[in-house]
């Protein structure tokens, strides 16, 4: 394994007041970064003082997009602990991102080594206030100084972190969806199952279009035919239907969510059935209208679970649950926050404590 040099800052920054945190704007003491050049492989591992990098602008990051990333989050537990959440998965699907990217591959277990020296090295930055966190930011971007089109010779892996506020500061509020109808988000064959910055530089169209209508984010449908639901923004998708719980199964073109994969793990375990499998967005509105459609919620790690209370899909909207969360969104917000912050027995052997 890479050794990794330590540089400690000698100007610790403040830290921001809790109430001022909201989501990517602060950043902690110190980043970690390794290289690559072709011929050598991965080579000067570091933990230094965060701060700007240098990168040519002919880098060919800027021009092709070779950039891959990952978002995972540090807890401080109720009795003072930190912990990481399923940090092995991040790594393994960066590993995912970075084949289809034509980006080396990093070795898992020396970047999980990495974080856990960075977010030991930081980890006064873990606020501990209710549904905070500290939220980690690998990733990868290509930085040969070349505009020839083909794959970067050298590359810059780095992690930052920055403390985060709780996504729900007035209580869970269900969110209001837009089914998006022009655009797509990614094709079978495409690149919607690598975490790669191009997917959301064409997503922020119909970003922009939910928006304005005063929808806070994107439903997306398959890209072919526009008739199967896929995900939303930065969310997996889950709906109640009599009963049964069921979420697209992965087809390609859908990020394999984490936190999708730990809700369907908890569902199972409490016997909740649950399917993955296609599911079209007449069935959901069919549902609707028989009065089958019990719950619908999002998953993903900055929002944890989000209720949706409002889905508009042509001319029609269609309201969940009165506009309120569910039962079942509730219990899965309830366990997977109850592991993150140890007031619930972690029986699935998810999280690392540091
Ligand atoms: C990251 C991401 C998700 C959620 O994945 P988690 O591992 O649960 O955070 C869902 N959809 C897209 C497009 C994403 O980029």
């Amino acid at each position: 394994m890479l050794d990794i040099k330590t540089e400690f800052t000698t100007n610790p920054k403040n830290k921001p007041a809790v109430e001022a945190l909201g989501f990517g704007q602060y950043f902690t003491d110190h980043m970690f970064i390794v290289e690559y050049t072709e011929g050598k492989g991965w080579h000067d591992a570091r933990i230094i003082p965060y701060q700007p990098i240098q990168i040519d602008p002919s880098a060919m990051v800027f021009h092709y997009g070779q950039a891959v990333f990952e978002g995972l989050k540090a807890y401080k537990t109720v009795d003072g602990k930190v912990l990481l959440f399923r940090p092995d998965r991040n790594f393994a699907r960066l590993n995912n991102s970075n084949e289809r990217m034509v980006i080396p591959a990093i070795d898992e277990a020396f970047a999980l080594e990495a974080l856990k020296q960075l977010v030991t090295i930081d980890r006064e930055w873990v606020p501990d206030a209710p549904g905070t966190s500290l939220y980690i930011r690998p990733f990868i971007i290509g930085t040969e100084a070349n505009l020839g089109v083909h794959p970067s010779k050298s590359y810059k892996f780095i992690i930052i972190m920055s403390p985060s506020g709780s996504y729900y500061k007035e209580g869970i509020n269900p969110v209001k969806i837009m089914v998006e109808q022009k655009y797509v988000r990614a094709v079978a064959g495409g690149t919607g199952e690598a975490k790669t910055a191009g997917n959301y530089a064409s997503a922020l169209k119909g970003q922009e279009i939910a928006t304005a209508e005063g929808y806070s984010q994107t439903l997306w449908l398959d890209g072919k035919e526009k008739k199967y639901v896929e995900e939303v923004g930065s969310m997996n998708i889950f709906f109640k239907i009599n009963g049964k719980v069921v979420t697209p199964a992965l087809n390609g073109s859908i990020l394999p969510g984490i936190t999708r994969d730990s809700m369907i793990q908890v569902l199972k375990s409490k016997n909740i059935p649950v399917e993955e499998r296609r599911i079209t967005i007449d069935e959901v509105v069919e549902a609707n209208k028989n009065g089958t459609l019990e719950e619908v919620f999002g998953t993903g790690t900055a929002a944890v679970i989000s209720p949706v209370g409002e889905l508009k899909y042509l001319d029609e909207k269609i309201i969940i649950n009165d506009g309120k969360i569910g039962e079942v969104s509730q219990m899965l917000y309830d366990t997977l926050t109850g592991i993150q912050n140890g007031t619930i027995e972690d029986t699935f052997g998810w999280t690392i404590k540091l």
